[in-house]
């Protein structure tokens, strides 16, 4: 914190302790148009639609707009994903246009030191330093890895850079990691690149397998779905005791790597007795005997002691 900010703050710490401020202006409360009491410094001249860019359940949230800032945040009551709700991290949201430690300038390293120079300065350094390692080494030798918090158009605008500006084809992203498997696999089983499930199927599935998700923790409005269908029996396979894991019917804590044969070892047993529907999978799938023999190689050995299987009936 610097000189001046300390003074700032020992000057407001001193002025509250005397009672000649009591921040008012920060816990007082006022009436919203829209949504009733609210903080005073929430209440909003418009409220913009827009979606939470936290996790990627998609929540709908209407932005509190004050003198161009952002001061609230609150959940779109007609959004069909949250229909009004949000979880904490999406209800701090515009916290983080103004948060102290948001970087606001360019930091360029100088003599060791970070120090904040003009976006001119940063750039042409970039571009220096970049056509040099290029006409050194080859155009191949830069790489970029995205973000998946990019929006559509700006993943493409930077595909168009990294491409035809940059020249190299070294590029990818954090998504590849988290998704490409993902994707891959839908392909490959469903024919599309989609979930082929969807949000309503919480509420009203009769049996739900989780593997490797915390939803309670990371997407609360998902597991809000969850929570309202009581007639769910949900098993979670996750090493980790989760929250989602407290949850469940049925736990297992599978060793780390290990879902896969855990999903083989079912497919097997369904197979094995004869729990499949036959018609169904002749009308719309292909490679099953190839599947069938695959699996037949994953009898489920452990018994339950060794898998730790806890159980908890509702
Ligand atoms: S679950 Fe929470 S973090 Fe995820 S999109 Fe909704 S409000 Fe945002």
């Amino acid at each position: 914190m610097s000189i001046t900010a300390r003074k700032k703050n020992f000057i407001e710490i001193a002025k509250r302790f005397l009672g000649i401020d009591i921040a008012r202006a920060k816990y007082a409360y006022a009436q919203d148009p829209r949504f009733g009491y609210i903080s005073e410094s929430r209440v909003a001249d418009s409220w913009v639609k827009t979606t939470c860019g936290y996790c990627s359940v998609g929540c709908g949230m209407l932005i509190g707009v004050k003198d161009g800032k952002a001061v609230a945040a609150r959940g779109n009551p007609d959004h069909p994903v949250n229909r009004g709700k949000l979880c904490p991290k999406g209800l701090s949201e515009h916290h983080i246009l103004t948060a102290p430690g948001r970087a606001t300038t360019p930091l360029l390293r100088k003599d060791g030191v970070l120090t904040p120079v003009s976006w001119d300065e940063a750039i042409t350094t970039m571009v220096t330093r970049i056509c040099s390692i290029q006409a050194r080494h080859g155009r191949g030798a830069l790489g970029v890895i995205g973000t998946g918090q990019l929006l559509t158009e700006e993943t493409y605008t930077l595909g168009k850079l990294v491409q035809l500006g940059f020249g190299t084809s070294n590029s990818d992203g954090n998504t590849t990691l988290c998704m490409a498997s993902a994707v891959s696999g839908y392909k490959l089983s469903f024919g599309s690149d989609g979930p082929p499930g969807s949000y309503e199927d919480l509420e009203t599935a009769d049996v739900i397998l989780l593997i490797g998700a915390n939803i309670a923790d990371n997407h609360p409005i998902l597991c809000e779905r969850l929570q309202r269908n009581q007639k769910r029996t949900l098993i979670v396979a996750d090493p980790r005791v989760t929250k989602t894991a407290m949850m469940a019917n049925i736990h297992l804590p599978v060793k780390p790597r290990s879902d896969i044969a855990l999903l083989n070892g079912i497919a097997h047993i369904l197979i094995r007795d004869g729990l499949i529907d036959r018609d169904y999978i002749a009308e719309h799938t292909e490679g099953f005997s190839e599947f069938a023999s695959f699996v037949a190689s994953f009898p489920p050995r452990a018994n339950l002691k060794d898998h730790r299987t806890r159980r908890r009936c509702h």
